[in-house]
């Protein structure tokens, strides 16, 4: 490492929170599916930003219609209209089916407003303010108070207790454990179409399509969180298309902005029609001219550039090639995700392997200790895969 890096990271230490333990590189530019840090050193991104990234790094039409609309008109308020704002959501009902959206400025703030929504709902049809909600053990939905309190992961919570309450945890994939929770004050069930920060666990069809029948019969809201697993990852645009299990409420974000900050909360009639109204949810930035010229271009490009049939093209020959590791090395003990949201899980933390492909060019994340996260951008091609896959063996050799 250059003395300018480490000094750039001494400075970081001591100047921003601590709340994150970084790898030690600091990044400058990228350009399609890599990235270079401030000496110049090339890396294969397989992460993009957390998925982030679809089109990968400096896409120029993207960042075309950015600049443009920051020559134009960079904020006005939601107390005015303005044209990005609706052509945006015009462009993700199309893509989502769903009736009504709120933009958001993060993915967290999608998932407060999605739950302030379903308790409108049941407030308005039982006058009563008791509602409950029940969430999932190893799921993740941001870090705000309300998602926090749906985050089915104690440790996160624990030291900022108390939470907003009337929540409780079922086990994904198990029908049972949420007939055992589900009563008359239920009013909402969310869950990650596919769970990602908890380690990549996908939902089964049969069990999204129980909990929607449940869901139907109860007048329960069903939620699904689609900010990681949604826009195209999972070879479709939103995962819940994959098993033709339609929310009441869904939430998204992170590449619906592609770098820049943004998320929403969509809802279909019956939900947008008996919950929120004028008065009852706001934001500043939230759906402005410059968040929403991003989202309307996003979506241009998915359609344009065929992201999703790339996806559907490349991610089972990253699977194959995932799978021949896991047979190839016996500290590898399983394969699972879709698309391109992948695990690989190990018997061991995983952490020696990361830092190891940092040195060897290679970016790559982890879902928990034992667990590496492939997120990468959804143009990735099948060299790219191989160009991956020999990095990352050369890492496992060393370890
Ligand atoms: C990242 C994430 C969030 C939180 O989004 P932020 O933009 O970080 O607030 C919520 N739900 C899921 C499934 C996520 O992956």
């Amino acid at each position: 490492m250059s003395e300018k890096m480490q000094k750039y990271i001494d400075e970081a230490e001591k100047d921003l929170l601590h709340t994150y333990n970084r790898y030690q590189i600091v990044l400058d530019r990228g350009d399609g599916v890599y990235l270079y840090d401030i000496d110049g050193k090339k890396y294969l991104d397989f992460v993009s930003g957390i998925a982030v990234f679809a089109f990968g790094y400096n896409n120029k039409e993207y960042n075309d219609a950015l600049k443009a609309q920051i020559d134009k008109l960079l904020h006005t308020s939601n107390y005015y209209y303005n044209v990005p704002a609706i052509e945006a959501a015009r462009k993700i009902k199309e893509v989502s089916g769903m009736d009504r959206v709120f933009f958001t400025n993060s993915g967290a703030e999608a998932i407060e407003g999605a739950i302030k929504a379903a308790r409108k709902y049941y407030f308005n049809k039982t006058g009563k303010n008791d509602g409950q909600i029940i969430a999932m053990n190893h799921s993740f939905h941001g870090r705000t108070f309300g998602a926090l309190s749906v985050t089915g992961n104690p440790h996160y919570r624990e030291a900022f207790e108390p939470m907003i309450g009337n929540i409780s945890f079922a086990d994904l994939n198990d029908f049972d454990s949420v007939l055992k929770l589900v009563n008359d004050k239920t009013c909402a069930i969310i869950m990650e179409t596919v769970q990602g920060e908890g380690g990549i666990y996908p939902a089964t069809k049969e069990f999204l399509e129980s909990v929607r029948k449940l869901c139907d019969e109860k007048d329960i809201l069903l939620i699904l969180d689609e900010i990681q697993c949604g826009m195209g990852r999972t070879g479709f645009m939103y995962a819940w298309q994959r098993y033709g299990v339609k929310p009441d409420i869904m939430t998204t974000a992170k590449a619906l902005g592609c770098g820049v900050p943004v998320g929403a909360f969509l809802l279909n009639e019956k939900a947008g029609a008996n919950s929120l109204v004028a008065g009852d949810h706001g934001t500043t930035y939230g759906g402005n001219p410059f968040a929403c010229a991003a989202i309307g271009k996003v979506l241009d490009l998915f359609k344009q550039d065929n992201i999703i049939e790339n996806v559907n093209e490349v991610a089972p020959y990253l699977e194959k090639r995932l799978d021949e590791l896991k047979e190839q090395y016996d500290f590898i003990v399983d394969r699972r995700g879709v698309g391109f949201m992948q695990g690989l899980v190990f018997d061991r933390p995983v952490a020696p392997v990361i830092n190891k492909a940092l040195e060897n060019g290679l970016i790559l994340i982890n879902a928990g200790a034992e667990i590496i996260r492939f997120v990468p951008p959804l143009i990735i091609t099948k060299e790219n895969v191989d160009d991956m896959i020999d990095i990352l063996k050369s890492c496992l050799e060393s370890i």
